[in-house]
């Protein structure tokens, strides 16, 4: 994987805002946040995307995400909240390193979502469930 500036603010080269770190995960504050308190929460492991992440590093991330939610919350107030995760260019990723972004919702601040529903095919439904679970097996 290419290098990224989340590398080298893992290797401590570059400062950050941490708010939580372990073996496996760091988090720190977002510096051009959608809202205050927009946290990213990334793996130590060099990932690009989140289907190259090991299980170990996924599961770290997963058991800390909730705790990280909830003391954010805690610290801005915010009760509502989006857990955003992107990957590729065409959806919207900037840092190819893995990362999860916290952003509280705090009246207009926050994410925007486009949420453009389409009709669901229910052959076609059928079919590519089949698909993706054979997939899943590997
Ligand atoms: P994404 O579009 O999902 O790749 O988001 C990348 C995020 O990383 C953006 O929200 C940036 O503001 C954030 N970011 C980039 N560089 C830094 C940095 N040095 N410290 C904190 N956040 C950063």
């Amino acid at each position: 994987m290419a290098e990224t500036i989340f590398s080298k603010i893992i290797r401590g080269e570059i400062p950050c805002h941490k708010v939580y770190e372990d073996d496996l995960v760091l988090a720190f504050l977002d510096i051009n946040p959608l809202s205050v308190g927009h946290t990213l929460v990334i793996p130590k492991e060099p990932a690009a995307t989140l289907d190259q992440l090991s299980d170990e590093s996924a599961a770290a991330i997963g058991r800390v995400l909730p705790r990280l939610s909830r003391a954010v919350l805690a610290a801005t107030g915010a009760k509502d909240w989006n857990i955003l995760q992107n990957n590729g260019v065409a959806a919207h990723q900037a840092v190819f390193h893995v990362h999860f972004h916290i952003i509280p919702k705090h009246d207009d601040a926050g994410l925007g979502i486009g949420w453009k529903q389409r009709n669901f095919d229910h052959a076609q439904g059928k079919a590519l469930a089949a698909q993706i679970a054979a997939a899943v097996k590997g």
